[in-house]
């Protein structure tokens, strides 16, 4: 049987909580989408979350409500998904790409300083790391450079619900607890720790960006009889403003979660932390099961907090394992292609040689399966077959 990088897990009560909902009164805009924005703050840590239809649209709304426009530059690591780095360019900002740690595979801080400095202040609005892999980014760190700089933060956390570091002051940070970001994203996509098919959520402990976020989801309406601007005059009211009076007051979107999907996210968000001690084990084995292997290189530091949305690993002659395991059914995966070079942003600029560490990186990098439901047999095979490409 085929063994892939990543795959969902739908039990009986998840089924049972859909079929539910789809037999309530509410398809959408009802009340599961609260239940579930309410639930994942609280897993979290933080104050408010906004769920969406994606992570790419989570993006985009946080793009939107910290206000990128044309001519803005917005720093990210080109070790990510496409959308990382797709939300500024909706909105007509530059994507500058800095360069990795070599070591942790995250945005490297060093090269974010040194583009800050290279440039007059005011030239960058804000900076998106990515916690890569599940391995949660400094965000104190981050913190401090943007206070610096005057720049926002919106954490990618799509690969890291659960995960956390520990800050300066040795607390636990959670990443998505909105207290060093500005904005979190998570995405609901099944690869990820939780999946409700399509879905995505914004965390935040910033009031304002919160009620933001919840107009531009709905098309940039309000329906809040104290923030009207028309008058109730011309709204068709007497003393107050009628029943059915709404206003679009900014360009927003139809960005909005189905209830069905929210009571699927929370179904599966009641089962997460499981979901995370599995994925823990699993990188355990792995790991010990490597370092008797010569030339493989794992993601270092430290993984005390690391969420494993993947397990990755650097090693020579990567297209030739790669096929190997192909052909023996297991479907490992290359995470990422880096971003400055896919042909729209090469479009824009970016060249060979841009990101070297990154570069380098993607020419020896490989996921292996890392799922809850990895068996201990599967994950077996797939340590033999690493072994035994490696001993011959
Ligand atoms: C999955 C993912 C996204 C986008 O999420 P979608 O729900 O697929 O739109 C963004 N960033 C990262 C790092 C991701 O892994």
């Amino acid at each position: 049987m085929a063994i892939p990088y990543g795959k969902q897990h739908i039990t009986q009560e998840d089924i049972q909580v859909v079929i539910e909902t789809l037999q309530s009164d509410f398809l959408t805009q009802g009340p599961k989408i609260l239940e579930f924005e309410e639930a994942f703050a609280k897993y979290v840590g933080a104050k408010y979350a906004v769920a969406v239809a994606n992570g790419t649209a989570a993006l985009h709304l946080c793009a939107l409500t910290l206000d990128v426009k044309e001519g803005q530059k917005v720093i990210t690591t080109p070790i990510t998904f496409a959308a990382s780095a797709n939300c500024i360019r909706y909105c007509g900002g530059d994507v500058i790409f800095a360069d990795i740690d070599p070591k942790t595979y995250l945005l490297d801080i060093n090269s974010v300083r040194d583009l800050l400095e290279a440039a007059p202040k005011g030239t960058y609005a804000g900076i998106i790391p990515v916690d890569f892999a599940g391995r949660p980014a400094d965000l104190e760190a981050f913190r401090m450079l943007a206070d610096e700089f005057g720049l926002w933060i919106i954490e990618d956390a799509c690969h890291a619900p659960g995960g956390y570091f520990i800050d300066s002051k040795a607390n636990k940070q959670l990443c998505g607890n909105g207290v060093f970001a500005d904005l979190a994203i998570f995405s609901f996509h099944p690869v990820k720790h939780i999946a409700s098919g399509e879905g995505g959520m914004i965390t935040t402990n910033n009031e304002f960006l919160y009620r933001r976020l919840l107009q531009l989801r709905t098309h940039g309406i309000v329906k809040n009889d104290d923030a009207y601007q028309n008058s109730i005059e011309f709204a068709g009211g007497e003393d107050s403003y009628p029943q059915w009076y709404m206003e679009m007051q900014m360009l927003g979107f139809n960005y909005r979660i189905t209830d069905f999907q929210a009571a699927l996210g929370n179904s599966q968000l009641k089962r997460a932390e499981q979901g995370l001690e599995r994925r823990k084990e699993i990188a355990s084995i792995y790991s010990k099961a490597f370092a008797t292997i010569p030339n493989i290189k794992g993601q270092s530091g430290d993984v005390d907090g690391h969420a494993y949305h993947l397990y990755v690993i650097e090693v020579p002659k990567r297209k030739e394992l790669y096929d190997y395991l192909r052909a023996n059914d297991v479907f490992a995966q290359i995470h990422y292609i880096p971003c400055h070079l896919m042909p729209y942003y090469r479009q824009l600029g970016w060249k060979e040689g841009d990101r070297p560490k990154a570069e380098k990186y993607y020419k020896q990098c490989i996921s292996l399966p890392m799922y809850p439901t990895l068996t201990q047999d599967e994950q077996q095979i797939v340590i033999d077959l690493i072994a035994k490409f490696y001993a011959e």
